[in-house]
C-alpha cells in the first residue's frame, strides 16, 4: 500500500506523444511496465500513475534523444486491479531497481496557495528550529493576536516583494507595497513605447514596475535552491494558482514567457488587494526614516516627478526592501546611512545571438525538424556551457581556485529576443526575454566571465559600490560605441575572435532598437576579453557550429546578479547595521532569479511575521 516513486524512464520520441502531453502514454506505461517487470504494459490501469516531471534529454552521449519522467504509483490502484496482481506486489519491492522511496508521503495532494504551502514550509521549520513557542497548536489558521495590526511596508514589487506581501497579509499585518513602477498595463505601454518610439521611461521599463525585473522575459522558473524543496514547492503551486499552467510543476525546465506572466500579475494584485494590501504604484521610495537607531518609515515621492517636489512620509513598523539589483539610488541611499554593504562577485560579457535553427541542429542533429518554432513534438532548443579561464591569460588554468575565474552562458532564451534593459538613457546593457512558444526565430544567452574586487580595483573603483561603478562603466563604453539612441553595438563572433573591425555585412539581431558594428573585443579589459575568446572557443567544442558567421554579439550584459550584499541575520532577516529593516531578494544578494528571490521574499515574510508575533495555529 502506499505511494511508490519510479525515475528516470526513457520513452523515445517516436513514442511519446510530445513536450506538451503531460499523462501517461502508451509508450511510458510500456517502460512503467519493464521497470517494475510487469509481464503485460496493456494491463497497468494508466490511473495508478501520475507523471511528477517530464524532461526532454538530448545529450549527445545518448544513443536517442529521449523524454525522461519520474513518476508516482499508487500501488493500492494496482492492487484493485486483479487479485493475482496482489502476488505481484508482494513480490515487487526486491525486485524494483528504479523504485527511489518507498513508500513516499505524497506532498499532501492540493496545496493550491502560497498559504497553504507555506504553512507546512514554515511550520516545519520552526518545529526544527525550536520556534514552535511563538505559536499555538489548536485552531488551525494563522491569527494575529496583538492590540493593532503591525504595519509593514514592502517596497518593490518584484517576486520577493509579492511573496513577502502574500504572506505577510495572509497573516493578518497591514501591508503597504510601494512600487516605483507602473502596474502591468501601463508598464506594457510604456515598454511598447521604449520599442517603437526610443522613449525611455525611467521609473517604468525592462526593470522597474509590477512584476519587477523578470516580467517581460524568459520567465525560466530554473532554480539551483533545490527543485523540490518545500518552498520551491509553494512558490511554484502558487504561482499555478494564480494562473500559470499546471505543467510548470511537471516540466523538468519549467518556463512561462511574458505572455503567462502578465495576466498571473493582475490576479495577483488583485488577491493582494482583496487581502487589504494597499498598492502604491507609480511611488519611489527616496529615503528611510531612521530614529534610535530604528527604521520607523520611508519618504516616497511620485516616480514621474524628478524634481521630488512632493515628498511625503509614511510611518511603518518595519520595512522589507526588495528593490532588485537597478535600484542604484537606493544603494547610495543606504549608504548615506551607514548601512553596512559588501561588494559581491557578479558577472560581465556580452549576449550572443545565433538562429534558432541552428541551435536546435547542434543540439538535435536530424530530430531538430521536429520543433516546429515551439509547435512541435520536441521542446526548442537551449544550451547550458561553462568553463574554468585563469586570472591572468584568460587560457585554460591549471586548476579551478583563486587564480581563475568562471565564464559560463546564462539566462539563455530559446526562440527569444534580445532586450534593453538600461534605466539610464547614457547606459546601455541589455538581456533576453520570450514569450510561452518561444516561436521567434532567434536563440539567445548571456555569455559572461566573473569579475571581483580585484577587477573594480583595478580600475580605480573603490569601496562598497565599486561593482556599481564597474558595471556602469561598461554601459557607458556600450553606449558610446553604439553611437547612442540606444543602439547596441555589436560584431559577429568569428571577427570578436580575430579582433577584427566588421567589413562585411552583419547577420541580423532581434534587438528592435537597431544594431551597430563596433569593435567589442576592444569595451571590456583585455583579460576579460581574452577569457571570453578563449571560452567561445571552448564552447564550440560542445557545441559545434557556436562559432560562426551567423553568431552575433551584443554588448553589454553587465547586469547578471547583484553587485552588493546587505548583511542581515539568517533568522531573523533583519539588516545588521539598521533595526526594522529586511533587505531581501536579488537586489540584497540573497537571490538569483525569479523562484530564488520570491523564496526569499516567502521567508523573510514569515520572519516578519514572526517578528511582530502573527501567530501560525495548527502546525
Ligand atoms: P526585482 O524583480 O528587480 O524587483 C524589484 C522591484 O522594486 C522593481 O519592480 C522596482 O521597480 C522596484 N523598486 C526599486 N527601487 C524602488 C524604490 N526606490 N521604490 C519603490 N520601488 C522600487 N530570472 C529568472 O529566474 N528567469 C528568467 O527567465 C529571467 N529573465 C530575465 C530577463 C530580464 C530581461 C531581466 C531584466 C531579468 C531576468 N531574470 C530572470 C532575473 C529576475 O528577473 C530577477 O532575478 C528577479 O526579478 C529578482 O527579483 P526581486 O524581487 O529581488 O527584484
Amino acid at each position: 500500500d502506499g505511494i511508490w516513486r519510479l525515475s528516470k524512464l526513457a520513452v523515445s520520441v517516436q513514442n511519446d506523444p510530445g513536450k506538451d502531453f503531460l499523462g501517461v502514454s502508451d509508450g511510458l506505461l510500456q517502460e512503467i511496465a519493464k521497470a517494475i517487470k510487469f509481464p503485460v504494459a496493456s494491463m497497468l490501469p494508466p490511473g495508478a500513475f501520475s507523471v511528477i516531471r517530464k524532461s526532454f534529454d538530448a545529450r549527445k552521449m545518448l544513443k536517442e534523444a529521449k523524454f525522461v519522467y519520474t513518476v508516482d504509483m499508487n500501488v493500492s490502484e494496482l492492487i484493485n486491479l486483479e487479485p493475482r496482481t496482489i502476488d505481484f506486489i508482494s513480490d515487487l519491492e526486491p525486485r524494483v531497481g528504479l523504485i527511489e522511496h518507498m513508500p513516499l508521503e505524497r506532498v499532501s495532494g492540493d496545496i493550491i496557495s502560497i498559504i497553504q504551502g507555506c504553512k507546512k514550509v514554515e511550520g516545519e521549520r520552526l518545529l526544527k528550529e525550536g520556534g514552535i513557542s511563538d505559536y499555538s497548536c489548536n485552531a488551525g489558521t494563522y491569527k494575529y493576536t496583538g492590540s493593532r495590526k503591525p504595519k509593514i511596508a514592502v517596497v518593490g514589487s518584484g517576486p520577493s516583494g509579492l511573496f513577502a506581501s502574500l504572506v505577510l497579509a495572509e497573516l493578518g499585518a497591514d501591508v503597504t507595497l510601494i512600487e516605483r513602477g507602473q502596474p502591468v498595463e501601463q508598464r506594457g505601454r510604456d515598454i511598447g513605447a521604449l520599442m517603437v518610439r526610443r522613449v525611455l521611461e525611467l521609473e517604468s521599463n525592462f526593470c522597474f514596475g509590477e512584476g519587477g525585473a523578470g516580467t517581460w522575459s524568459d520567465g525560466k522558473l530554473v532554480t539551483r535552491i533545490g527543485r523540490n524543496s518545500d518552498s520551491v514547492l509553494a512558490v511554484m503551486k502558487t504561482l499555478v494558482h494564480f494562473g500559470a499552467p499546471g505543467n510548470i510543476l511537471i516540466d523538468g525546465k519549467p518556463h512561462l514567457g511574458t505572455d503567462r506572466l502578465v495576466p498571473l500579475l493582475r490576479n495577483l494584485r488583485q488577491n493582494l488587494q482583496e487581502q487589504g494590501v494597499s498598492i502604491k504604484f507609480g511611488t519611489r521610495v527616496d529615503d528611510l526614516i531612521i530614529e534610535d537607531g530604528h527604521v520607523v518609515g520611508v519618504k516616497v515621492s511620485d516616480s514621474r516627478d524628478q524634481q521630488k517636489l512632493d515628498c511625503h512620509k509614511l510611518g511603518f513598523d518595519a520595512v522589507i526592501l526588495a528593490v532588485g539589483h537597478s535600484a542604484r539610488d537606493i544603494y547610495h541611499m543606504l549608504l548615506s546611512h551607514d548601512i553596512d554593504l559588501i561588494p559581491k562577485d557578479f558577472a560581465v560579457g556580452l549576449r550572443i545571438e545565433h538562429p534558432q535553427e541552428l541551435i536546435n541542429s547542434v543540439q538535435y542533429s536530424s530530430l531538430s525538424t521536429e520543433v516546429h518554432r515551439g509547435r512541435g513534438k520536441i521542446p526548442v532548443a537551449d544550451y547550458k556551457v561553462a568553463s574554468y579561464v585563469s586570472r591572468e591569460d584568460g587560457k585554460t588554468p591549471s586548476s579551478s581556485g583563486p587564480t581563475s575565474r568562471s565564464c559560463y552562458s546564462f539566462c539563455m532564451c530559446p526562440g527569444g529576443q534580445v532586450v534593453l534593459t538600461s534605466t539610464d538613457p547614457s547606459e546601455l546593457c541589455i538581456n533576453g526575454m520570450s514569450f510561452s512558444r518561444r516561436a521567434s526565430k532567434w536563440a539567445n544567452a548571456a555569455l559572461v566571465v566573473t569579475v571581483s574586487t580585484q577587477d573594480f580595483n583595478s580600475l580605480d573603483f573603490h569601496g562598497p559600490l565599486a561593482g556599481i561603478d564597474f558595471q556602469r562603466e561598461f554601459e557607458r563604453r556600450a553606449a558610446i560605441m553604439g553611437g547612442g539612441d540606444f543602439v547596441v553595438p555589436v560584431q559577429t563572433v568569428t571577427d570578436f575572435l580575430d579582433g577584427k573591425f566588421p567589413v562585411t555585412s552583419l547577420p541580423p539581431s532581434s534587438y528592435r532598437l537597431g544594431v551597430k558594428a563596433a569593435k567589442l573585443h576592444e569595451l571590456f579589459p583585455m583579460h576579460i576579453t581574452d577569457a571570453l575568446r578563449h571560452s567561445v572557443s571552448v564552447f564550440d567544442k560542445e557545441l559545434p557550429g557556436f562559432i560562426s558567421n551567423e553568431a552575433l554579439l551584443h554588448g553589454v550584459e553587465t547586469r547578471t546578479s547583484s553587485p552588493i550584499q546587505i548583511p542581515r541575520s539568517s533568522d531573523t532577516y533583519e539588516s545588521l547595521s539598521l533595526k526594522g529593516l529586511y533587505p531581501v531578494g536579488e537586489g540584497a544578494g540573497y537571490a538569483g532569479g525569479i523562484v530564488s528571490a520570491a523564496v526569499d521574499g516567502m521567508h523573510a515574510g514569515f520572519a516578519v511575521a514572526k517578528r511582530f508575533g502573527l501567530f501560525l495555529d495548527g502546525i
